[in-house]
């Protein structure tokens, strides 16, 4: 069992890492037209990831997801998913992918350990999928999500961002989509992480409420108990094996039972997605090449520093100037 314990009493047992900043798209909610990328020296090594990954399973996390940017396009991801796949008493290793390179990595993926994936998919449709991308082919991540159907993954889902006046009116066509694919589905609100110059982000907000009224006006909806130790709140329908999730940061708090915490991909431990508390990862480790200790001990004091909640609001104030794609999914 972890022995990593907040204030609140809350236990961690779950830890993302970005493995990258770096994207082959430019989804219009994550990232600005022109991003600016950490240079590489500041980026952690495999190994240093490797480190990262086995310092937290020997304090007892048992899940860990790897995203990012997109995970895909750091160099040398296979050897990584081995590494962190082989550590003892990992249980749950996922990753979340926007699916564009799953055709190539899909099968090296699940040999390597993991068995769970998310692949973002807002749009069925080939030109607004373009749109919402900015650089991304729909006919790729639609294979990409058949190799990985393939390659034997226990669970995939698919992860929505649903905008106003963008992608609102294709709820019941990815719904239909996860069903015909046999694949679960997440709803995801926009948070309001980083500046953005495609929208307004008050102009956009769709309250997961909304999307659900959607999807039950079509298909009833039945609260089910399943918990991804996350914070989706999921429902099955009378007649299919998908699971619809909805993930609620605005209109749904899921921070008395948060279990989580990130680290960047520059080796900051973010103790909350809505809020700047951190400590720095990166520096240990190159302080301390190789050693676990030091590097256990700054993850062990840096528990204290979690914070109780985050504070979102629709109004389309940026609290948090951190782009999603530094902080991952
Ligand atoms: N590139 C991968 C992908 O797109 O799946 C992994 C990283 S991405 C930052 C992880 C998830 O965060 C994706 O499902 C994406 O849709 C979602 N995301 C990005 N920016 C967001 C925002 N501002 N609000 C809510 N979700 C966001
Ligand atoms: Fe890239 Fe994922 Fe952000 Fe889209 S959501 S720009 S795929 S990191």
């Amino acid at each position: 069992m972890s022995e990593l314990i907040d204030s609140f009493q809350r236990r961690i047992s779950y830890v993302r890492i970005s493995v990258t900043d770096r994207c082959d798209f430019r989804c219009v909610y994550c990232m600005s037209e022109d991003m600016t990328f950490l240079p590489r020296n500041q980026v952690l090594t495999i190994e240093e990831l490797t480190q990262v990954a086995r310092a937290f399973v020997a304090l007892g996390v048992e899940k860990i997801r790897l995203t990012g940017g997109e995970p895909l396009v750091r160099r040398n991801i296979d050897q990584l998913v081995r590494d962190i796949g082989s550590l003892e008493g990992l249980k749950d290793f996922a990753m979340t992918t926007n699916g564009a390179q799953l055709n190539r990595y899909a099968e090296s993926l699940y040999q390597g350990g993991m068995s769970r994936l998310n692949i973002s998919l807002d749009s069925l449709d080939t030109e607004r999928f373009k749109r919402l991308t900015r650089t991304g082919d729909l006919n790729r991540v639609l294979d990409g999500i058949q190799a990985a159907k393939k390659a034997g993954f226990e669970r995939i889902k698919l992860n929505a961002v649903i905008l106003k006046g963008r992608n609102d009116d294709e709820v019941v066509d990815l719904v239909d989509f996860a069903r015909s694919e046999e694949i679960d589905i997440s709803f995801i609100e926009e948070m309001p992480l980083g500046n953005i110059s495609d929208h307004g982000r008050e102009e956009t907000y769709c309250s997961s409420d909304e999307v659900q009224a959607m999807i039950e006006a079509r298909y009833p909806l039945f609260a089910s108990t399943e918990s991804s130790l996350g914070p989706a709140r999921y429902f099955r329908m009378a007649d299919s094996h998908t699971r619809i999730g909805f993930i609620s940061p605005h209109s749904h708090n899921f921070c008395d039972s948060c279990n989580r915490v990130r680290v960047t991909a520059e080796g900051r431990l973010l103790l909350c997605l809505g809020n700047e508390h951190s400590v720095d990862l990166r520096e240990v480790l190159r302080q301390y090449p190789g050693e676990m200790e030091p590097l256990k001990q700054r993850i062990r004091d840096a528990m204290s520093l979690k914070p109780h909640r985050h504070y979102f609001t629709t109004d389309g104030d940026v609290q948090i100037v951190r782009f999603m794609n530094m902080t991952g999914g």
